[in-house]
Order: structure tokens, then sequence, then C-alpha cells
């Protein structure tokens, strides 16, 4: 029983942002399994890293040792401008299901990107600079990752090159002009620009493209041209650790009122907003101080933890990135085009993955038609409109919240609401007109894919 009232919003002090990112890695036993260079199969090294990635960047990325690593002054500085963000207390949700449940969701999206992946963009935009490079270049799907990016890249006035999926080009202007405003260059993805992608437009005529195939463009991009690195944002271990800001912040706030969560939530596409929730709560695990129930939640038709394989894959389509292991359904996976929102890569984060596969977490896939649903609901009475990425936390939140009804159980939920859903809306006008299908990839289907995985 918590002694204070707790309010609907925990903010913390400005004071109270995290001064250091926590590397879960170095509490974990098992170690994820290392990116391999897939020219020799042989583990990637610093100088194979820091061809593609900047130097610093490539250094956290093989870090597996360091529990604590320092965040710059300038990057704190910017984080000052949209963190700490608020850990609310969702009474109105709980009110509405009428669950004694205690409901708390980690708000990441009080800034232009509308999402949580600012936290990365700036520290991977700050690397950049402080290693004097003129840019860098990256891909987009959705656009959130190529808004973020743009905006980091304008603070510290770099040149900011971004391979956007030609389908969400065309159907997502405005990301697109967000961007462009930013002074970001965006291209739509395959192009006629690179070698890879007049590749693929040869063999695939009318592509509408995909995200490992705007990966491949923006790596051949940033080899080929000097003083440019390529950049992601998500997926990779680097990421995953500037992501821990978020998991910092929301145990602070819950430490504040003596709050332990009972269950944590978070949406995996390619793991970093999950990975970063979760990373302190599983540092406990894995030291052995607590114990937490954590849940991951995936689409029904982009499953690559409930249904895909722990094996080394492709990271991108043209298969120019290092190998990584982790749970994937084949790097030629695509989700079936209607398939509406979001986290669609094909992979997971190899620190998520091995956690994962070491019982640490569990996972769950969800139907999108229920995420929508779930969607509305929030909205509806929490007041934010939620990306549709996130809906798939709150979806699993609400049934938990749902079973502690039958229950009679007064657990605590934590979710990662990761952001807002504005750019959404020709998903939200599908729903709303009852045409959003659902769909769940075959077995077949599935193997067809695995079948194409690295024999390593
Ligand atoms: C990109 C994105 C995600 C999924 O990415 P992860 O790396 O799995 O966190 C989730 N929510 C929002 C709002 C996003 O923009």
């Amino acid at each position: 029983m918590a002694t204070k009232e707790i309010p609907y919003k925990i903010y913390l002090e400005e004071n109270e942002i995290p001064k250091q990112w926590y590397n879960v890695r170095a509490d974990m036993k098992n170690k994820p399994a290392p990116l391999l260079n897939p020219a020799t199969n042989k583990p990637c090294t610093l100088e194979d890293l820091e061809k593609v990635f900047c130097t610093e960047l490539a250094k956290q990325e093989l870090n597996d040792t360091d529990a604590w690593i320092d965040i710059p002054q300038e990057i704190l500085d910017f984080y000052k401008m949209y963190r700490p963000a608020p850990l609310v207390r969702a009474y109105c949700l709980e009110k509405e299901l009428d669950t004694p449940a205690h409901i708390y969701y980690k708000f990441e999206g009080n800034n232009t990107s509308g999402s949580h992946k600012l936290n990365s963009a700036i520290a991977q935009a700050y690397y950049a600079k402080q290693q004097g490079l003129k840019g860098v270049t990256t891909e987009t799907g959705a656009g959130q990752w190529g808004t973020a990016l743009s905006m980091a890249c304008s603070y510290f006035d770099l040149d900011c090159q971004v391979y956007m999926v030609k389908v969400s080009y065309e159907q997502k202007p405005f990301r697109r002009e967000v961007m462009r405003t930013y002074g970001a260059k965006v291209t739509p993805s395959p192009s006629m620009e690179t070698e890879v992608g007049r590749k693929i437009n040869r063999e695939f005529p009318g592509t509408t493209g995909s995200l490992g195939c705007a990966i491949s463009e923006a790596v051949e991009a940033a080899t080929k041209q000097e003083g440019y690195r390529y950049v992601l944002g998500s997926v990779l271990s680097q990421v995953l650790l500037h992501q821990t800001v978020i998991g910092l912040e929301t145990k602070a706030a819950l430490d504040k009122y003596d709050i332990v969560p009972d269950i944590i939530i978070g949406c995996a596409g390619g793991g970093s907003n999950l990975g970063g929730l979760i990373s302190p709560f599983a540092g406990e695990m894995l030291r052995g101080e607590k114990k937490y129930q954590i849940i991951a939640v995936e689409p029904m038709s982009c499953p690559s933890l409930t249904r895909g394989r722990y094996v080394y894959d492709f990271c991108d389509t043209g298969k120019v990135c290092p190998l990584a292991k982790m749970y994937t359904l084949g790097s030629g996976y695509i989700p079936a085009p209607n398939h509406a929102g979001g986290l669609r890569y094909h992979g997971m984060s190899s620190i998520v993955s091995q956690l994962y596969d070491d019982g640490y977490l569990e996972a769950r896939s969800v139907k999108q038609t229920d995420v929508f649903e779930a969607a509305q609901k929030f909205a509806r009475v929490e007041g934010i409109l939620p990306a549709p990425e996130s809906s798939h936390a709150i979806k699993v939140a609400i049934d938990e919240a749902m079973k502690c009804k039958e229950t009679g159980e007064e657990k605590n939920i934590v979710f990662g609401l990761t952001g807002t859903g504005y750019f959404d809306m020709v998903a939200y006008q599908k729903f709303n007109d009852g045409l959003m299908e659902d769909y769940c990839p075959t077995d077949e289907e599935i193997a067809a894919s695995l079948a194409k995985c690295p024999k390593v």
C-alpha cells in the first residue's frame, strides 16, 4: 500500500534527468551474440564498424562490460527541452475499466517527433558532430525516426539524408514536410540514386519499398560519401542504451512514491523502447535482487519473438549490414499490406532477444483491430491520441487490468506510451470506417522466409 497520495502525473525535477545511461549487457551472464562481418562471418571489430557508424557509437555497440555510460552535457542540455517525461497514473482508464489494478504509463510523445526516438537521435547526432562529420544518412519507415533525426541534426548543424520507404513517402506527405522543415533531404526508397536502389527497382519494378531496403540504400550512401556515417533508430544495442533514459526516469518516479511495479509492458518493433524501459528492472532481475513480469507486445502480422527463430540473420534486404543473432522472421519478410500499426521490422534487438531466450520476459502478439480498439478507448478517457505502435502496449495493459478485475488483485501495471498518432490518421480512418482487417501469416509463409536466413 502506498502511503502518499499518488498524483495524476509524477514529474521529476530537471536535475533528476539521469546523467548516465545504463548498459544492461554488463549485468547479463549470457551476453548478446556479437555482430558478424558478413564477408568473413567473424565478430565485427571496431575497425569494421567505424566504417559505417560513428566511432564513439561503434564503441558503445561493442561495449558489453561498462554498466554506466556518462551522458555528455550537450545531450543532457537538449534532453532538458522535453524531459523529464511524465509518468502518468491512468486514473481515468482505471475508472473506465472498473479495475482494482493501478495503471501507469511513461509518456514519450511530448516532442515534435512525437515519439521516444529523439532520445537516441540527439545522442547519435552529437557523436557525429564530435567526430567532425559533415552529415549522416538513415532510413525511415513511418517517419518518426527520420523526424527525430532531422530535429537532432538541425540542432547540431549536420546534414541529414533520409531514405523514406516509398509507400510512406507517398502516403505520409506531412511527415516528409516536417523533416524538410528541419532541413533534411528526403528521398523515396528504393531510389535510383544508389546501386542497391537501382538493383531493387530492376528486380522488383513498381515496388513500394521496405525498411530493409531503405537501410541498404542509406548504408551505401554513407559509405560512398566522404564525411558521412550511417545511423539507425532501433534494433542496435547503442540505441537501446540511449533509450534507457526512459526506464531510469520511470524507476526514479516510481521510487518517489514507493511504487513497485508487478507488470511492465512495452511494444516491440526493433526493441529499443521496450529495452530502454525495462533495462533498469531487468538489471535488478539479472542481479537476483527483484522479480517482475515483463511483457513485450508485437503485432500478429509481424511476430518475430512469438513465431520467429533465434538465429543469425541479415539486418537489411541488400545484405550490406553486419549479421545479428536475433529473433527474426527472415530479412525478406514483409508484413501484409493491410498492416497499418507499425512495428514492422523483421528482427529484434539482440539484447531483447537474449533476455527473452533466457526467460526474463514474455512476448504476446495482438491483432491490429484489437490494438485500435484499445487505442480508441484510451484516447477517449486519457485524452492522448496514441500512436498505433504504443497502442499494442495499451492493449495488453488493459488485458492485464481486466484480469485483475476478475481476481481482485491490486497489481501495479506500468507501460510505455511511446508516442502520439497524429500522422497515423489514415489507419485510424480505416478503423473508424470498419475497414481495418487483421492478418496472421501462415506457418508456411514464415518458414519460407526463415529458410533464406544465412547459414552461420
Ligand atoms: C519506432 C517506434 C516504435 C517501435 O520501435 P522500437 O525500437 O521497438 O521501440 C514504437 N513506438 C513508436 C511511437 C515509434 O515511433
